[in-house]
């Protein structure tokens, strides 16, 4: 069986990594003319860090990411909420890592060609559209500088991870498919940065009516200094300033300032670090409704593609990974590709169409709206008197259940290819 992969992001080239594991044949074609490192950070939760490590590959990410020990929520006026533990530091069985798009990809990529060989992964190559027939499928491409047709590719199956913008999710799907804003635009940048707290925390401070703000680092020691490269983001609700959903948009300092400006905690003052930023970009919180369908015979969607979801609670890379892994292992045991496509899709879009619709109503830091909502966006003088940790465990154990990485559920699962 050979399967044609469109798109080198982190759920293609998870997927290729998954199928050459599994002894199923593969290429990835990417319509970039060369894989640069793209977008700031991203959190690899423990059930995606274990599919990971599952392909060898925890090492690689631990060389380049941090492993995340905890994470911590404050109100605008730095008053601590709440600290829970992550990862191993939560006794799962598996890490939870912090680390920029870029080196993840760079990983994935590394591993790539040198597992499946420098003829695996083909850049440059735009799909722009495909047909099938009871014996196989054709891909059809384009040079993405000179629009020039390229020569088709032929596979038994076909599998769209071009992302949230998907080529093959059009053709499946054709006619309206818009994406929605969610009321929520960030502002996201990277800073170079002494570490705060454990200098391995993630940590949430405010919420969105005023100005919410997310940081964690995801480089060590990258100077003498001893400097971090950290992740910092910055959201709040307006209108709508450009929903397109492109994730390179440059953003001004300017436009989201105000919403942090007070923050001067005494473990990071955040107007003097947000100021110092290598760059800003800005990005519409915006997602898709689930998919009726995904498999049309041999062709099936994966990742931001199949389920374009808020990047809130550290899932777009992680649920990509899991559809990847899940997919694979479908391939791999079942002979016929149709069926393969078909089990996979009833393993994966009713789970991730939950995570969608959890993002929208009862994201990962819905303790943050809690608090906000019962001081009426005040001081408190005691926590306890706010909410009960047991609440707050609560709270933050519902996510998880949904997002498919709550400890005991994680540890029970049998492995996935
Ligand atoms: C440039 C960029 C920056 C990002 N930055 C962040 C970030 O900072 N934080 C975050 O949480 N998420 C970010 N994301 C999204 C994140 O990578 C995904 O939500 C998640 O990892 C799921 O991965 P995916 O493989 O489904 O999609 P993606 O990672 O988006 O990968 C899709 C890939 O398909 C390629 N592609 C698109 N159209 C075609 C086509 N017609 N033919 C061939 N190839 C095509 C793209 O170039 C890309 O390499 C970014 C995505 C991109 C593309």
């Amino acid at each position: 069986m050979e399967v044609v992969i469109v798109g080198a992001g982190i759920g293609g080239l998870t997927l290729a990594l998954s199928l050459h594991q599994a002894g199923v044949a593969c290429r990835v074609f990417e319509a970039a003319p060369s894989i640069k490192p793209l977008g700031v950070g991203i959190n690899l939760l423990p059930h995606a860090m274990r599919e990971l490590g599952d392909l060898g590959l925890e090492s690689a990410i631990a060389a380049r990411g941090i492993e995340t020990k905890e994470v911590c929520f404050y109100n605008r006026f730095g008053q601590h909420i709440f600290t829970e533990p992550r990862g191993r530091f939560a006794q799962y069985d598996w890490p939870q890592y912090s680390i920029h798009r870029g080196d993840l990809q760079a990983a994935l990529v590394e591993a790539v060609v040198e597992r499946l060989g420098l003829d695996a992964l083909v850049t440059g190559y735009r799909f722009i559209g495909a047909d099938q027939d009871g014996s196989g499928v054709v891909a059809r491409f384009q040079d993405p500088r000179s629009g020039k047709v390229l020569p088709s590719v032929q596979g038994d199956v076909l599998v769209g991870c071009d992302g949230i913008r998907s080529v093959l999710r059009a053709q499946l799907h054709p006619g309206d498919d818009p994406l929605i804003y969610s009321g929520i635009t960030m502002w996201r940048g990277m800073t170079r940065w002494p570490p705060f707290l454990s200098g391995a925390s993630m940590a949430y401070a405010g919420w969105l009516a005023t100005g919410k703000v997310i940081v964690y680092p995801v480089r060590d020691a990258i100077d003498a200094e001893g400097r971090q490269l950290v992740n910092w983001l910055c959201e709040f609700n307006t209108p709508p300033r450009d929903p397109s959903g492109d994730w390179s948009r440059p953003g001004e300092l300017n436009d989201f300032l105000w919403a942090c400006q007070d923050m001067h905690f005494d473990w990071l003052d955040i107007p003097a670090f947000v100021k110092a930023a290598d760059f800003i970009l800005e990005y519409p919180m915006v997602d898709k409704d689930p998919l009726e369908r995904w498999s049309f015979e041999r062709m099936t969607l994966l990742g931001d593609a199949a389920h374009p979801m808020y990047p809130r609670g550290s899932n777009g890379a992680g649920q990509a990974i899991l559809d990847a892994r899940t997919l694979a292992g479908h391939l791999a045991r079942q002979g016929n590709p149709v069926a393969a496509l078909s089990a996979y899709e009833n393993d994966r879009r009713e789970a991730t169409s939950a995570v969608v619709q959890a993002n929208r109503r009862i994201p990962p830091d819905a303790i943050l709206r809690e608090v906000y909502e019962r001081t009426g966006d005040r001081p408190f003088s005691n926590i306890d008197e706010v909410i009960s940790q047991a609440e707050l465990q609560t709270l933050s154990e519902r996510y998880k259940q949904i997002a498919g990485f709550q400890r005991e559920a994680l540890r029970d699962r049998s492995d996935l290819v």
